[in-house]
């Protein structure tokens, strides 16, 4: 028998890490206790070495999805022959790093609270302790502390009251501590309490559409047979729904799980997570092979689906592409017309959040549990910093000294509606970290709103190329300071040439980048009116290969024939995203999208199993160029060969060309390690083939986990290349 004393250090608070050390230590019969304290976990675990080896083992290589080991430190202590293993309190030893902590789903105790009838919170939907419920959504400012929370008008009764001041109770020091006695109810109509949300329960069932409020904003929520219904009143024709189901029983019947679907399933974080689809639920993720699940992460959640009894739809409260509603006024006006009936509350939300998207251990949309999410700098900020991010997705950062926090997703500032959430984001992160910013860093898009924001504001501005701030970020995510090769492949930025880039390949460092190579240029026929319709990029790319008027009889619309004259002209763009649109388009798969990327989700969601046939591709000099590659697939269409092995051929082709093109730049410039960033590797199909082909050419491959590849994580690159700026 031994007892060792492992100190672990990464990202390993709040995201499930000591329930697994927990677990694992019981399974294996291990005695000794796991806690949080100020530097990251603390473990002690008594038994035989082999099984204390094992837990060591899986402490890293079968750690949840959220959670990253940068340090393991092992001691040997002396045995303490104690019964038993268990997660105990922080020590309170030192400072908290992050003041706010995100919003975290019931906890095992609190949810048998609300299930035993002969406990004073039995059926409360606001039930949690210090181990669980809202916290960076109640948080109006700091000190952390029930006046500054929207709890503040609640005044706690005795019962509740003695819990918050027992050092040994569950709920010392828990800020939104509430009871049936004390704290907020539920509304519906004209019912109050447990009335309200029966009565909401029997209108799910019978088919309604009821507005939700929950932790991070207003949720539409319906059964699945009341979704054409739910599509007609969102005017949201085709944009995936996600659905919320009980546990993970009915998760697994729903999609296909992995160990590390499960562990983010069941993550206090409980994001939505997006698994390969195993049951087809009519009109909920139209021309996708995946399905967006997630399990209850508050108590109101909990009852509604166990009254329910069956798998609800919930999609955030908005029209189309509006930010989902937070204010109770504003969600009567927005949604009244949209639901039958509103499931309200009187605890006021403060800061809009959105649920969090991850599939499988990437992070795809950082909000709701996962916000505000701390990073480790791998250089000082000199002076505080404040990012204002992309304009699509947007998030906003601050950093001072080593440490930059993240926010949640705000959303596409072209809406006024987020475009305030926006401002009122800066102020508030500003506030809660302490941070007077010294410089400000934005994209060189001169046209972003957020680029407009950050130039009024009368600091020292560094302006961060879009592709180089993708880089940068997931540099940040591995602590890597030495250059990289980043393959930057997304929708559109503004390049330092002023043209419209998304395939890039850059030699980049915190301090800059250089344009290396890049997808061949074409032009973006009507601007930005391509975004919206592949068919535009089809005719472009068609046009190139088979010339022109061969390319008119390829596009499935009658305006082709007046925009070919047209492509002579305007805006160019070397965009990988817009390129995965045009075959989409020519494969007939989607000519034109009612949301961002789905053409290429949905080429990607048709694609045959194997690898399909290779298609050429050129790289002359600098560009690398898909016009020998588009002339091939289309001559294949007209073989009549079927639409899943052209799909399979494309990604397997442009996947092996980009990875061959990198592997020799990187030889080239002498770099071991290449960065595979922006929206276009959240293709997984993609993503494989490139990372798979750069292993075997012996080349480091660096790819997201925490922070999105998307614009969701601009602004930590911003934060980064901001810090390493002779201006800050
Ligand atoms: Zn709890
Ligand atoms: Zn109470
Ligand atoms: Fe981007």
């Amino acid at each position: 028998m031994s007892r060792i004393r492992f100190r672990v250090s990464g990202t390993v608070q709040g995201v499930g890490f000591r329930p697994f050390v927990y677990r694992h230590a019981v399974a294996s019969g291990l005695s000794g206790f796991v806690r949080n304290d100020s530097d990251g976990v603390l473990i002690e675990v008594e038994g035989p070495a082999d099984r204390i080896d094992a837990l060591a083992r899986a402490i890293v290589e079968d750690l949840p999805p959220l959670a990253r080991v940068t340090e393991l430190i092992r001691a040997e202590i002396e045995p303490l022959d104690e019964a038993g293993f268990r997660i105990t309190e922080s020590d309170g030893v030192g400072v908290p790093r992050v003041p706010v902590s995100s919003d975290s789903a019931t906890c095992a105790e609190c949810l048998a609270e609300i299930e035993d009838p002969g406990d004073r919170r039995y059926r409360y939907p606001f039930t949690n302790c210090t181990n669980c419920g809202p916290r960076y959504t109640i948080v109006r400012s700091v000190p952390y502390d029930r006046p500054t929370t929207t709890m503040a008008a609640f005044t706690m009764c005795g019962e509740c009251q003695a819990e918050y001041d027992d050092p040994a109770d569950r709920r010392f020091h828990a800020q939104p501590n509430a009871c049936p006695a004390c704290g907020p109810r539920v509304r519906f109509g004209d019912l109050v309490g447990d009335p309200a949300l029966v009565a909401a329960v029997d209108a799910l069932a019978q088919g309604a559409i009821v507005g939700v409020k929950g932790i991070g904003g207003y949720h539409l929520a319906a059964v699945v047979g009341a979704v054409p219904e739910l599509r007609r009143r969102k005017r949201r024709d085709e944009k995936p729904f996600a659905v919320m189901v009980p546990d993970l029983a009915s998760a697994r019947s729903l999609v296909e799980t992995d160990a590390a679907a499960e562990v983010a399933l069941t993550a206090p974080s409980r994001p939505i997570v997006i698994a390969p689809a195993r049951a087809d639920l009519p009109g909920v993720a139209p021309g996708l092979r995946e399905l967006g699940v997630f399990l209850p992460y508050s108590p109101l959640h909990h009852l509604l689906l166990r009254g329910v009894g069956q798998p609800l739809v919930m999609t955030s409260g908005n029209v189309s592409d509006e930010p989902i509603a937070h204010e109770d006024d504003d969600a009567v006006e927005r949604l009244g017309a949209l639901v039958d009936g509103l499931l309200t509350h009187d605890r006021p939300i403060h800061v809009r959040c959105d649920d969090s998207v991850v599939r499988g251990n990437r992070v795809l949309r950082r909000s709701r549990g996962l916000a505000p999410e701390p990073v480790r700098l791998p250089m000082r900020a000199l002076r505080p910093i404040l990012a204002v991010g992309a304009e699509l997705k947007n998030t906003i950062a601050v950093a001072k000294d080593r440490g930059a926090v993240a926010s949640h997703h705000i959303g596409d500032l072209e809406h006024l509606a987020t475009y305030r959430s926006f401002t009122q984001a800066v102020t508030h992160l500003c506030g809660l970290y302490g941070v007077v910013p010294g410089v400000v860093a934005c994209d060189l898009h001169p046209e972003y709103l957020s680029t407009k924001f950050a130039q009024e504001l009368d600091l020292p501005l560094v302006a961060v190329q879009h592709h180089h701030a993708h880089v940068a970020s997931c540099m940040v995510e591995h602590g890597r300071v030495e250059p990289v090769l980043g393959l930057a492949f997304d929708g559109l930025g503004y390049g330092t040439d002023g043209g419209l880039w998304g395939g890039e390949f850059l030699v980049a460092d915190y301090r800059g980048a250089q344009r290396v190579g890049h997808l061949a240029e074409i032009v973006l026929p009507g601007g930005t009116a391509a975004i919206r319709e592949p068919w535009r990029m089809a005719l472009a790319w068609a046009a190139r290969a088979v010339g022109p008027d061969e390319a008119v009889t390829q596009v499935a619309d009658e305006r082709a024939g007046s925009l070919v004259a047209l492509l002579d002209h305007g805006p160019t763009t070397t965009s990988m995203g817009r390129l995965f649109d045009a075959v989409a388009a020519l494969l007939g798969i989607r000519s034109r999208v009612s949301y961002e990327g789905q053409a290429a989700m949905e080429l990607e969601a048709v694609a045959a199993d194997d690898a399909g046939r290779q298609y050429p591709i050129t790289v002359e000099g600098a560009v690398i160029d898909p016009t020998p590659l588009i002339a091939a697939i289309l001559e294949d269409r007209k073989r009549g060969v079927d639409v899943a092995t052209i799909s399979a051929g494309f990604h397997a082709s442009i996947g092996s060309a980009a990875a061959a093109f990198a592997a020799e730049l990187a030889e080239a410039r002498g770099l071991d390690a290449v960065v595979l960033t922006g929206g276009v590797f959240q293709n997984r199909r993609l993503a494989q083939v490139v990372e798979s082909s750069l292993r075997g050419a012996g080349l480091e491959v660096l790819t997201h986990r925490l922070i999105p590849a998307n614009d969701g994580g601009i602004s930590i690159g911003q934060i980064a290349v901001a810090a390493a700026a002779p201006a800050a």
